[in-house]
């Protein structure tokens, strides 16, 4: 890849990282996708539930890869933790989380191309840049918009629509942001 053009790409997936870490709800999955257009980002997306709807963080909390609710559905006493002065009760069904999430947040992208749809505005052309490859839907959804690009840095467990955005022409990057990143600063140096 041009060197130029990698520089950039990880810089968009730099700050789209710190928008999911700093401003993702989600108990679970911190995700981001950020559009750029013309060299400039033209939208944002985070997952998590519509404005004015309860956060997924106000309800599931996750520890060490362990689920857990802020209301105790059962009778018998179960694991508890504290997390920021709250009670939080483990949850029975450890799916319960991906079952709510379904009914209730909107993936990055989604949120991302929404946010263009009510402004009337074009991603065609542009590229995604996501912490995580884009699950089946949004794939579907990228494709529909006529994006040229997706880049992501993570890949994601239901991330099977990257076959899916190649057949449409899409081109797909997988960039490994860590290594990339930390290889610039010690080039960089020169050390
Ligand atoms: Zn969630
Ligand atoms: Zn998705």
């Amino acid at each position: 890849m041009d060197p130029k053009q990698e520089k950039w790409d990880t810089t968009w997936l730099l700050f789209a990282q710190m928008m999911a870490e700093r401003h993702s709800k989600c108990a679970s999955k911190s995700v981001a996708c950020v559009i750029v257009k013309d060299e400039k980002p033209i939208s944002i997306g985070i997952n998590g539930t519509p404005s004015q709807h309860v956060n997924c963080n106000e309800i599931f909390l996750k520890q060490h890869g362990v689920f857990y609710k802020s209301i105790n559905e059962n009778v018998l006493e179960s694991d508890t933790t504290i997390h920021n002065g709250e009670v939080f009760y483990r949850c029975n069904n450890q799916q319960e989380h991906h079952e709510w999430s379904k009914q209730h947040e909107i993936h990055a992208e989604i949120n991302a191309l929404g946010k263009l749809a009510a402004d009337s505005t074009s991603a065609r052309h542009a590229t995604a840049y996501v912490t995580h490859s884009p699950c089946h839907a949004c794939s579907l959804a990228l494709i529909a918009s006529k994006i040229d690009r997706v880049v992501y840095t993570t890949g994601y467990e239901y991330g099977d629509g990257l076959n899916l955005m190649r057949q449409s022409g899409i081109e797909v990057v997988h960039l490994p942001l860590t290594e990339q990143y930390f290889l610039e600063k010690i080039l960089d140096k020169g050390l």
